[in-house]
């Protein structure tokens, strides 16, 4: 056994909470000596997981058989976030080239989503894909505001959305009236699209919450309520576990919500989080993408597939 890592550990809301945990188990940090750790994904069959260094230009592989971690690619056009679609394969998020790519299984990159009307987007920023091969992202402008994660540009679109790439390769918005959408993930049955919107970061009074849209049959979106505030800082990506709860990134760790929206616990993180996913061969390992650090932490819950 190990003991606690200084600044980590557990802050129980509800019982509920309590329920998620595993009584001695604890976080790890796996690595450090990163600038900015986003977009986690596992790979089940390689039994490892890619993350984004944003501003390092370079996506990180950490091996679960050994431990070791590496550079998967660089550079990598600033990648943000990543996820893994039905077949297996990377699809990510680059900044630089403000564009969605997906990592076919030779290797070679295919580009799925790289404007709209004509018109480039500003930086991808999170992704999924739903079971009908859809590929849904968020289109903030933080890769174009400044030369930290990406490069200064002018929107071309003029506003940042939410959108989706029909499986015939057509692009449409999704959601229109968000100011700066970030993590989305959907519910187990896709029957929801949860969306961070982090517009705080440079609105003053600005959003710092997730919304709750229901999709219906054709992707088209309906709803959108807030399904929770942000209360440490500001939710960047996201996942949903099997209950149907959702692990947040927030400033002082991960926050842990009911599907009714309550904030019923938290994985306390020295470090801003930035992300999250489900790992391992049971998707019963939360992976937390904390600033410099890759941390990890063993749940009684599940993550849902893809992660
Ligand atoms: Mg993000």
């Amino acid at each position: 056994m190990f003991g606690a890592l200084d600044g980590t550990g557990f802050e129980v809301i509800d019982p509920e909470f309590e329920g998620c945990l595993i009584g001695h188990a604890r976080v790890e940090r796996l690595w450090t000596g990163a600038r900015w750790s986003e977009g986690p994904a596992w790979f089940a069959a390689g039994r490892y997981l890619l993350w984004s260094d944003i501003p390092n230009n370079r996506i990180l592989r950490w091996d679960e058989t050994d431990g070791s971690v590496s550079v998967f690619r660089q550079p990598s056009n600033n990648a943000n976030g990543n996820t893994v679609d039905r077949q297996g394969r990377l699809v990510t998020c680059e900044h630089l080239s403000r564009r969605v790519t997906r990592t076919e299984h030779d290797g070679t990159i295919t580009v799925i989503a790289d404007r709209f009307e004509g018109k480039r987007f500003n930086s991808p920023n999170d992704v999924v894909v739903a079971s009908d091969g859809s590929v849904w992202f968020t289109d903030p402008s933080y890769g174009i505001l400044m030369d930290y994660e990406g490069e200064r540009a002018e929107s071309e679109i003029g506003a940042c959305h939410v959108f989706r790439v029909a499986p015939d390769g057509t692009v449409a918005i999704a959601a229109s009236d968000y100011v700066k959408p970030n993590g989305l993930a959907f519910s187990p049955d896709e029957q929801f699209l949860y969306v961070a919107d982090t517009g705080a970061s440079h609105l003053k009074g600005g959003p710092r919450h997730i919304r709750r849209h229901r999709v219906a049959p054709n992707g088209a979106l309906s709803g959108g309520e807030v399904f929770a505030e942000c209360t440490a800082g500001l939710f960047d990506g996201f996942r949903v576990d099997r209950e149907g709860r959702v692990w947040t990134s927030a400033a002082d760790g991960v926050h842990c919500h009911a599907p009714d929206g309550r904030l019923i616990g938290k994985v306390l993180i020295p470090e801003f989080v930035a992300n999250v996913c489900f790992g391992g061969a049971k998707l019963n390992r939360l992976f937390i993408c904390g600033t410099t650090s890759l941390y990890a932490v063993y749940l009684t819950v599940n993550g849902v597939s893809p992660v």
